[in-house]
This record gives C-alpha cells, sequence and structure tokens, in this order.
C-alpha cells in the first residue's frame, strides 16, 4: 500500500495562503448545520438508547425504505432487502473489491478513474484493463476491443455521470451500448454515482442500473456530496446474493454502519430536508462552475484543452502532450495555487500532460484569482518564461 497521493496533495495545499482547486471538498456553506442538528437531537431523544446501540450489519431499515423510494423517483427500482448501508461508497468499493477480485485478476476501468477505486482494488493486487474516456464518456467499441484482448474481467468500474475526475458524463447511446456489451460477456458493472444528482446544466440521463433494470449492474451512491462528507454514509445496492456476500464481507471490518447516523439522516430525510436541500448546493455548484469555466477561458492559454462539466465538482484540464502537470504542479504551488496532477488516476500509467481542477472549495475571488496565477504558470510552460 502507497499513501494517497491526493491525501498528500492536501496536506500541502491546506497551508495557510494557498488557493487550492486539489481536494474534492464540497462547499462547507452547504452543509445544513441546523437542520442536521435537528435530526441529531430527534435521534437521540425520541429513539433514545437504540441509537447508541449496536444493529444489523445490513443497516437501518426504516432509512433504507426511506432511500428506495428516493431511488424509484429515479427509476431506480430496489427493494430493502438489495440495499447495504455503507460507510461512505469508499467502503462500498472496498468491500465490492472484497468479494469480487482475487490476487493477479483484473477489473476494466476508465482512464482516468477515481483515484479511490483504485487504491481500494489494489489491495486486492488487481491488475487494470484501461479504456480511454473522452467528454462523452468511455467510448463502447473501445470497451470491446479491450475485452476482446482480455476478457477475463471480473466487473467494469465506472462512473457514468459527471466523472471524477474528468467531470465527463457518458451519452445515453453509450450507456446503452455499454451495457449490451457488459450483458453478452456476462461482467457485471459497478456504477460509482455519487454525484449524479448535482446537475447543473442539460437533461438528466438515466443511470446505467435504471437502464439494465437493474440486471447485472451493481449501484452505488452516497450522502457524502448532498449533506455531509463527514457523517461518512453511504449505500449499495445490488442483487441480493451479492448484498449477501457484502455483509460477510462487511461484518470482519467494522460490523455495521454508525447506528446514530443511520437515525439521524433518516429523521433528515422523512421531513424532506435532502429534497429541499438539493436544488440550494446546485444553484451554488453552477455559480462556482460558471466563475471557474469563464476564469479559464480567460487566463489559460489557448493549448490547454478542458472538458466542461454539466454536474458535480471537477474541470478537468488537457495541456500539450510536452508538458508535465507535476513540473508544473511544483511552480504553481510555489505561487500559491495547488490542483491534482492528472496522472495519478490512470491505473495503469499515463496521463502526464493532465490537471483536475476543483471548484467547491473556494470562493469566487479565489477561483478567479487561482486560475489567473495557474495561467501565468502554464503559459510560461507553453511559451517560455518572460514570454508575457
Ligand atoms: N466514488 C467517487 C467517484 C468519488 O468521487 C468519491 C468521493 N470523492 C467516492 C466514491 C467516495 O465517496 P464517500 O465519501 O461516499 O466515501
Amino acid at each position: 500500500m502507497r499513501a494517497s497521493i491526493i491525501r498528500e496533495i492536501l496536506k500541502v495545499s491546506s497551508k495557510p495562503g494557498i488557493i487550492s482547486f486539489a481536494g474534492g471538498l464540497p462547499a462547507p456553506e452547504t452543509f445544513p448545520l441546523k437542520k442536521f442538528e435537528q435530526a441529531m437531537i430527534e435521534a437521540l431523544r425520541r429513539d433514545g438508547t437504540k441509537a447508541l446501540q449496536y444493529m444489523v450489519t445490513e443497516g437501518f431499515r426504516p432509512l433504507k425504505e426511506y432511500l428506495c423510494g428516493w431511488l424509484r423517483k429515479q427509476r431506480i427500482q430496489g427493494t430493502p432487502e438489495q440495499m447495504l448501508m455503507t460507510h461512505g461508497s469508499q467502503q462500498g468499493l472496498e468491500l465490492l473489491g472484497k468479494i469480487f477480485i482475487n490476487p493477479g485478476d483484473s477489473v476494466l476501468v476508465e482512464d482516468p478513474t477515481y483515484l479511490g477505486a483504485i487504491q481500494s482494488f489494489n489491495t486486492f493486487e488487481t491488475k487494470y484493463v484501461t479504456v480511454p474516456m473522452d467528454a462523452r464518456g468511455m467510448s463502447p467499441e473501445a470497451v470491446e476491443k479491450a475485452l476482446q484482448r482480455r476478457p477475463q474481467v471480473k466487473f467494469i468500474y465506472v462512473v457514468p455521470t459527471f466523472h471524477n475526475p474528468a467531470g465527463s458524463t457518458m451519452t445515453l447511446e453509450r450507456r446503452q451500448a455499454l451495457i449490451k456489451i457488459a450483458r453478452r460477456r456476462r461482467i457485471p458493472i459497478l456504477e460509482d454515482d455519487p454525484y449524479g444528482l448535482l446537475r447543473f446544466k442539460g437533461k438528466p440521463l438515466p443511470s446505467l442500473y435504471a437502464l439494465a433494470k437493474g440486471r447485472g449492474v451493481v449501484y452505488m451512491s452516497t450522502f457524502s456530496k448532498l449533506l455531509s462528507p463527514g457523517i461518512r454514509l453511504g449505500y449499495i445496492l445490488a442483487d441480493q446474493e451479492i448484498i449477501d456476500q457484502l455483509v460477510l464481507a462487511k461484518q470482519p471490518t467494522d460490523l455495521q454502519t454508525n447506528t446514530l447516523i443511520q437515525y439521524a439522516v433518516y429523521h433528515y430525510c422523512k421531513h424532506g430536508y435532502l429534497e429541499k436541500h438539493l436544488p440550494l448546493i446546485i444553484k451554488d455548484y453552477a455559480h462556482r462552475a460558471q466563475v471557474m469555466e469563464e476564469a479559464i477561458r480567460r487566463y489559460f492559454p489557448r493549448q490547454v484543452t478542458f472538458i466542461e462539466p454539466e454536474g458535480g465538482m471537477f474541470f478537468w484540464c488537457t495541456l500539450p502532450e510536452n508538458i508535465n502537470a507535476g513540473e508544473v504542479f511544483k511552480k504553481a504551488l510555489k505561487k500559491g495555487v495547488a490542483f491534482v496532477d492528472g496522472s495519478v488516476f490512470f491505473a495503469n500509467g499515463g496521463g502526464k500532460n493532465t490537471m483536475r481542477l476543483n471548484f467547491t472549495n473556494c470562493t469566487d475571488a479565489a477561483i478567479r484569482s487561482g486560475i489567473q496565477k495557474l495561467g501565468g504558470v502554464l503559459e510560461d510552460f507553453i511559451q517560455g518564461p518572460g514570454s508575457r
């Protein structure tokens, strides 16, 4: 195991005076402090000692019932028996790795993909089949080609909506084609969807799980980006057979997910607060994304291309081939700006000329000033120092 590069970057970039586009932190201004306080009090007062007791590994049933109803509105059909509550989606990834992967097995992932997934799967000595992606997600033709060469993958891991790190969203046609390929080859799809509800542009798209009516797709989501990441609450929806295995995998890890948090989130949701809160986050992120996009257009050299996100939390930039984002990072940090060198998201290496920029954890002024400074550094790399 190696230290997460992002966590290391976070240590550096959280120093005072640094403008950081590095983390994947939601805007703390959007955390519903008052309503969540009320929900915690309700859990303690109304549920009493039950809220402080051990509970079943599967999770708090009333919360799972609420979530199934909430998901049904997104055409994601499932029963509470098909759901496992987890300590964030990150735990979901680890548990899925535990039940699916033996040392030396391969999994198919997008290139780039979510770093936390690589870290989780690495624990099981995984090999990767990587498939390049663009603004429209992973191309089904490329998936098919990759599987012809390496047919034995254990699953396909994909973040189809508002990708981390690439900000991209897989088109409907590509979603349908991917499901077809996976079905024909009987390969399960793991759909990781922490950002799906955070759409601020364009038309909503059905999840892979909804399109496949659940067949052959494991769906994962989390409260991290809708309520708070610190409460560490997520869930997995899958065939009951898979859930049964996951329950066994979870028991030695932590017995169960935090009881008090599950009770509190249940009260929070039951009052309709989650539904009411969501538009506020979307409005906030739409604004910050626009500020960052305008700043990028204004201050970055035109040789730098980027994917315009329709939701989620990230901009993904590609520099000319010969520019190394790791070197840019060192210079940028000296000027007081941090981002993530995109190469860390490539499971088999590569992507040296890419960068991930987060826009949800800075004020408008910091976004403008940080992008201006970063633009200056990029200009020096592309045109040579002193060109401006
Ligand atoms: N999957 C993806 C694609 C993510 O971006 C994140 C959070 N950065 C996670 C999973 C983990 O989320 P959680 O806080 O629910 O563990």
